[in-house]
């Protein structure tokens, strides 16, 4: 099992540069969404711009840093990078860099990104749709198309790209591979996370206790809840025009959810949960996950033998109880798996694989390093 060595330089700058992402994301979203929109045009627009330099640069750099440290750090402490980690942190280096760095510099539209992350957003193409708004702004035009048309077109083929992977891999696609929203940050600075350990025992595990799981289960519920009746709202202002609830209302709501449980409450978690503690109740992966029970996705158990060590529960950032499963002589089907692969690249006997019905999987007794 991979320990997280405090003095180790790799850790000390992840953790140095999480404080940093978390501050800055809370100051310039808060300002941004909130008191820029009364003040004059010019500091509005510097608000909006520290805005989108945040969320284009600063995301892309530190995802980018933080693959590198991730992976020297594995590198100095095992040897040899597992093949799992390696295209988890490549894939998402170079999602990062092409759709928040490479797209806005050559296209010299920004806010592309929007439709890169629509998950917390379920309503951006019926607010496009209805009034080529989102969130009431107008966004401009690119080359002479309008604005609303390109998001959506954008919108779609990212959804499209999303479901077809997911059919193939399961929730590591998404999870664990491209996704913008908190994936990236999970798997390129979670190696320093969480910053208060959980189990003085084991200060290396990643597991939460049962009341805090329970707890993220239910926000993860209620705000995917939330999320349809939301959808559902705004489709039927779009389709019938009948407007249930006011559209200022509306659009109040969506930005008091974002600040409040897709931005702040994720920031928080990282402190006291880890990485992941977005994806325990992101409402994205709750329907990503519906998906990949239907492919076939689980991690296989049995394949070689088991020495209780319990490296696997550890490592989870999920919290699942892969242990309990081994012992049972059963797959690990639970539906909060994000196929990070952790559990496999950390079992020394190499006893796991994940797998779905189309894709063969990756195991530990191939790439068993750590
Ligand atoms: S069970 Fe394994 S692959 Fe799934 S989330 Fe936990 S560590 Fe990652
Ligand atoms: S499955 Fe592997 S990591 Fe988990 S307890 Fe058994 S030997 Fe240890």
């Amino acid at each position: 099992m991979i320990q997280t060595k405090k003095r180790d330089i790799n850790i000390i700058i992840i953790k140095i540069m999480t404080l940093a992402l978390l501050v800055i994301a809370v100051v310039v979203a808060a300002a941004n969404y909130g008191f820029a929109k009364n003040l004059n045009p010019s500091v509005k627009h510097f608000w909006k711009m520290l805005y989108f330099y945040f969320e284009h640069f600063f995301r892309a750099f530190t995802v980018f840093l933080g693959s590198l440290l991730t992976y020297r750090f594995i590198k100095k402490s095992t040897g040899r990078v597992p093949l799992q980690r390696k295209i988890t942190l490549f894939s998402f280096s170079i999602t990062s860099l092409l759709l928040l760095v490479i797209w806005p510099i050559a296209s010299g539209y920004w806010e592309l990104y929007y439709a890169f992350m629509p998950f917390p957003w379920t309503t951006l193409p019926f607010q496009l749709a209805m009034n080529g708004k989102f969130y009431g702004t107008s966004l401009p035009p690119w080359k002479g198309i309008d604005s609303a048309t390109l998001l959506l077109w954008a919108y779609g083929i990212y959804q499209v790209i999303a479901f077809a992977g997911t059919i193939v891999l399961g929730r590591k696609w998404q999870c664990s591979m491209i996704c913008l929203m908190n994936g990236c940050h999970a798997e390129t600075l979670g190696i320093g996370l969480p910053f208060i350990i959980h189990n003085k025992k084991r200060p290396h595990s990643k597991q939460i206790k049962p009341v805090l799981h329970t707890i993220l289960i239910l926000i993860q519920r209620i705000l995917f809840t939330v999320n349809i009746l939301l959808t559902g709202l705004w489709s039927c202002y779009l389709i019938t025009g009948w407007t249930l609830i006011p559209e200022n209302t509306l659009i109040r709501i969506e930005l008091i959810k974002y600040i409040s449980l897709e931005l702040t409450l994720l920031m928080f978690l990282w402190v006291f949960i880890g990485g992941r503690g977005y994806c325990f109740y992101c409402p994205a992966g709750f329907g990503l996950a519906l998906i990949s029970r239907l492919i076939g996705q689980r991690v296989e158990t049995g394949l070689t033998h088991c020495i209780q060590c319990s490296a696997c529960n550890d490592a989870c950032k999920m919290s699942i109880d892969i242990m309990a499963r081994v012992q049972e002589k059963k797959p690990v089907r639970d539906i909060s798996c994000v196929g990070c692969g952790l559990c496999m690249d950390n079992c020394p006997t190499g006893n796991l694989l994940y797998r779905t019905h189309l894709f063969r999987g990756f195991g530990s007794n191939s790439t068993r390093s750590y």
